[in-house]
């Protein structure tokens, strides 16, 4: 189940592995430094169709299913984290709910430009006051005519000041909460009452913004609902569900990375006389290293191959994202400390995949809250 691909997504794997390589790598440094993403490598990615691969044919996308989305997130997760958040939060989160809630006039009006690359998006749910608790909204949407009135402060929002179009959620019925009060909107950067505020200094991710979103009498049309009017919790849920799965395929990417230049190290570097390889202290550590990114690999499939299966996924997309996020953290430590100082220093890029590791512990749900999911199915029986 897991070894034989199709040939298209194949040859399209070898695709991305080789335009990872020779153009973006050679570029990471410099985004790193200038915390920005060269035009030039935005263009390419446009070209190769990466901006499209979760968007179905008919709007000219690539469509692929859920494993061939995660083998191609799983090269891109090889270069700078920063560039690959750009792409892989307006493949996931951003465009989930319009592919698979929204409305034909919704996916005629906006996939295209989508899947083009022209349109990026972007998936605001966070709000200063509801992070774990993402059913403590206080952004509130109210109906006139044919508008809704939209006020409210998101925060955390990946892509924001680059971004075209946004899935917004808001509270639209205070009493029923998240138990149908909670409605998706897809809300235009142009839109009146919309601005966006103050853009995050991070620990990593550079060349990936996240910032504020702040709506003041927003007015957002009808037909610009995803999904059902007080179904946007659920819809949060399984866009954040299948998203997950996409975060644990770049982890288990960049640890790829992060073994292969950490053999590669410790073949080269000699001390007492011989490859520090040579010592099964390193080879220990190399040995773990591999085997549990394996292990995440594998989880990460499973749940690709379920979604694939149109099965729920909410258990095993939690597990992939939980195990295969702390896999890259353990990965990461290991790799600076066979790459000892050099580990440290920004002239390699080990640091930057150290500092990149941390937040996928944080985003997309927490890892305690992931770990909440799983025990509630467990204990469901
Ligand atoms: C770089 C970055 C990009 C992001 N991108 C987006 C985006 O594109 N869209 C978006 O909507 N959001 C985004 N976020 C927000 C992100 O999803 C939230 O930060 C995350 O869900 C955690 O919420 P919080 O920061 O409010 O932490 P809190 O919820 O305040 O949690 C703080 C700590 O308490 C723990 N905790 C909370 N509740 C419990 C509990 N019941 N049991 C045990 N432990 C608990 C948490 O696990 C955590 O350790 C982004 C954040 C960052 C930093």
């Amino acid at each position: 189940m897991f070894t034989q691909l199709k040939p298209e997504i194949d040859q399209m794997k070898q695709m991305v592995r080789n335009y990872v390589e020779r153009e973006v790598e050679p570029y990471a440094q410099q985004i790193e430094e200038e915390d920005k993403i060269p035009q030039h490598l935005i263009e390419q990615a446009k070209e190769l169709g990466l901006f499209g691969i979760s968007i179905p044919e008919e709007y000219g996308g690539i469509g692929l299913n859920a494993v061939g989305k995660a083998v191609i997130l799983e090269q891109l997760g090889r270069t700078h984290n920063g560039f690959v958040s750009l792409i892989s939060a307006h493949t996931g989160i951003g465009s989930t709910g319009l592919v698979k809630l929204a409305s034909p006039y919704l996916k005629d009006k906006y996939l295209p430009g989508m899947a083009a690359g022209e349109k990026i998006a972007a998936f605001a749910l966070s709000e200063p006051a509801a992070g774990s608790d993402a059913t403590n909204l206080e952004t509130r949407a109210v109906k006139r005519g044919d508008k809704w009135i939209v006020n409210g402060t998101k925060h955390f929002i990946t892509n924001a000041p680059v971004a075209d179009v946004f899935t917004v959620f808001a509270l639209t019925d205070k009493e029923k909460g998240a138990k149908g009060g909670i409605t998706a909107f897809l809300i235009e950067k142009d839109f009146p009452g919309f601005t966006i505020g103050k853009i995050d200094k991070k620990m990593g991710l550079r060349g990936s913004y996240t910032a504020q979103l702040i709506f003041e009498d927003c007015e957002v049309p009808d037909v610009n609902v995803i999904g059902e009017v007080g179904m946007g919790y659920l819809s949060a849920l399984k866009i954040l569900g299948e998203g997950r799965v996409g975060l644990a395929a770049r982890a288990v990417g960049s640890c790829d990375k992060l073994i292969e230049l950490s053999a590669s190290y410790a073949k080269e570097r000699k001390q007492f006389g011989k490859p520090i390889a040579d010592n099964q202290a390193i080879q220990w550590m190399l040995a773990d290293m591999a085997t549990e990114t394996e292990a995440a690999r594998m989880l990460t499939l499973k749940a690709a191959h379920m979604i694939d299966d149109g099965k729920k996924v909410i258990k095993e997309a939690s597990m992939a994202k939980l195990f295969a996020s702390d896999v890259f953290n353990r990965v990461a430590d290991k790799a600076v400390q066979i790459h000892g100082g050099m580990g440290y220093v920004a002239d390699y890029p080990i640091e930057r995949f150290y500092r990149d590791a941390r937040i996928t512990k944080i985003y997309e749900g927490t890892n305690e809250i992931q770990r909440l999911i799983i025990a509630r199915k467990v204990l469901e029986g």
